[in-house]
């Protein structure tokens, strides 16, 4: 508790950045509006921060786009880009601690999980990029004739990146990160239950030496500063993660500017765990892959199927763990389950908790909204058994620490459970076979599929979905040079 309480005090002491971040310097919006930001753990209000508004984002766009154009960033050496991103690396290493104490307090996780994983990624992240940034190249191309034809991978432009609000530092350095190496500029949205990190990381790029107006951060909301973002003819491409709800809007405003859109979204992730698996070990991961950060995560395995055999022992196991998991005070580092993020979103996690009992699932663990030291918004780790396919808390997204377990006979019924579902984001086997295990992850539709182990990422791994998970990749080498640079054909006369 001692810690935890250190931690706070530190915490408490740190300035916020709350204003917008526009062409390297601080503004208040122009329509003066400010939005709350709350501390989920606590209930209390962290920061009053600047909402940006369309004229706002507007002038965001017009800082990007005298930034691409401007010779200091279109024509800098490629390893200089190269230098600035692995500077911001360790400009963010040097702060992870503050980074780590900021996200936790804006988000409600836990300490521990954003200082030692978090944290670490977004830095991984940077130096993957940096090494991204002089290898940007395109092909000499065989064509007929006396011609020689070449392609070009050139920068889009100004990427507008929006994101969510469940790794706000690490999904804006997955967008940030490759779109920068590729030469593009970019307008940030961060979420409004979490703007203070992205505000911060804008402000840490400008130390790094990244020009005026290459990175620009606009807090504010998605109906307003989000929809101008996307439907601005200043904006060259949308990389986008959040809810499948919006992705679809996102898509359609989008189309009105003909600009490329990327497209992160939900998940109802299966988890699949065979009689052949280490049970231990998939009890272990399968808890890991529900309720680490709270469940929040696009990626959760929340739908875990079990093979009849082992169900009994696989469901006691994994209640078992459910409930030495209380829980606690984010910034405690003891903690592994923190403040879900905000009053709505636990609403909505209750309401399908109410849902699954109402439905008939059996509750084997948590259930129940608690408070920590009085205060907050907490939920247990939840283990419902006996869920059929089709209750909502199999087929509906819950983003939050909530598992439901559905019993399997055989291969075949697995993998016909595993897809009944309208996401493909990621998905987990649990078995010894090794033959099983590359036939269910080739027949499993998903855009990741994990085998004996769960939720492991890394910059040089592509990331995101298929199906109503969107299209895209996040992360990744040639997965990134494809979704930040366009290709331009060249042809010259060589007998002229
Ligand atoms: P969300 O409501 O879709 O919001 C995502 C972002 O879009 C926020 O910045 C939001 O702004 C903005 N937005 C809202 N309406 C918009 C509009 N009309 N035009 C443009 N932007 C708009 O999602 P969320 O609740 O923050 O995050 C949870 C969801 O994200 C889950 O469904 C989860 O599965 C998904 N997710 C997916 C991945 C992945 O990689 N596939 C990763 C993380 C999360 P406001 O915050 O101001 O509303
Ligand atoms: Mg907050």
């Amino acid at each position: 508790m001692a810690e935890g309480t250190d931690a706070t005090k530190a915490a408490d002491a740190e300035p916020l950045r709350t204003r917008l971040w526009i062409g390297g310097a601080w503004c208040d919006a122009r329509a003066g509006g400010t939005f709350e930001s709350t501390n989920p753990a606590t209930g209390k209000t962290l920061a009053e921060v600047a909402e940006a508004g369309p004229e706002d984002v507007d002038c965001a766009v017009e800082a990007a786009r005298t930034a691409f154009a401007d010779d200091r960033w279109r024509r800098m050496d490629p390893q200089e880009r190269s230098r600035l991103l692995w500077k911001l690396s360790e400009l963010v290493e040097s702060h992870a601690d503050e980074l780590a104490r900021l996200e936790t307090r804006d988000n409600g996780k836990p300490y521990f999980e954003a200082r030692r994983v978090d944290l670490p990624s977004v830095v991984r992240t940077l130096r993957y990029y940096a090494g991204l940034a002089d290898k940007v190249q395109g092909d000499v191309i065989p064509v007929q004739g006396p011609f020689l034809n070449y392609a070009l991978r050139e920068p889009l432009g100004v990427v507008g990146a929006i994101i969510p609000w469940n790794f706000p530092l690490s999904m804006a350095a997955w967008k940030v990160a490759p779109a920068l190496a590729c030469g593009n500029t970019v307008v940030l949205k961060p979420a409004e239950q979490t703007p203070l990190t992205a505000l911060r990381f804008g402000e840490l790029a400008a130390q790094a030496g990244f020009p005026a107006g290459v990175l620009n951060v606009v807090p504010g909301f998605g109906e307003t500063a989000g929809a101008a973002l996307v439907r601005h003819a200043g904006v060259d491409a949308i990389s986008f993660t959040g809810s499948t709800a919006v992705g679809r809007r996102v898509m359609r405003e989008a189309s009105a500017t003909l600009k490329p859109v990327s497209l992160e979204l939900g998940g109802k992730s299966p988890n699949v765990v065979f009689a052949d698996a280490d049970l231990k070990q998939a009890v272990r991961g399968a808890s890991m892959g529900v309720f680490y950060g709270k469940g929040e995560v696009c990626a959760a395995g929340s739908r875990i199927l079990v093979e009849d055999s082992v169900h009994d022992d696989f469901v006691a196991g994994l209640a078992a763990r459910a409930k030495q998991m209380p829980a606690g005070d984010p910034m405690d580092p003891k903690t592994r389950l923190g403040a879900v993020v905000s009053e709505a979103q636990l609403d909505r996690v209750m309401g399908y908790i109410e849902a699954g009992r109402r439905e008939g699932a059996r509750l084997e663990a948590g259930g129940d909204r608690v408070t920590v030291n009085g205060q907050g918004n907490f939920v247990n780790a939840t283990v419902f058994s006996g869920v059929e396919p089709a209750m909502s808390i199999a087929r509906e997204e819950i983003f939050g620490p909530v598992a439901a377990v559905i019993p399997f006979r055989d291969v075949d019924d697995a993998i016909a459970k595993a897809n009944d579902s309208c996401y493909g984001l990621a998905a987990g086997v649990w078995t010894r076979d090794v033959g099983k295990a590359h036939r269910m992850a080739a027949a499993i539709d998903a855009g990741t599929v994990w085998v004996n182990t769960y939720n492991q990422y890394a910059p040089a791994s592509p990331f995101g979905g298929c199906k109503e998970s969107g299209f895209g990749r996040d992360l990744g080498f040639r997965t990134a040079l494809e979704k930040y640079t366009r290709v331009k054909s060249v042809w010259v006369a060589l007998d002229g």
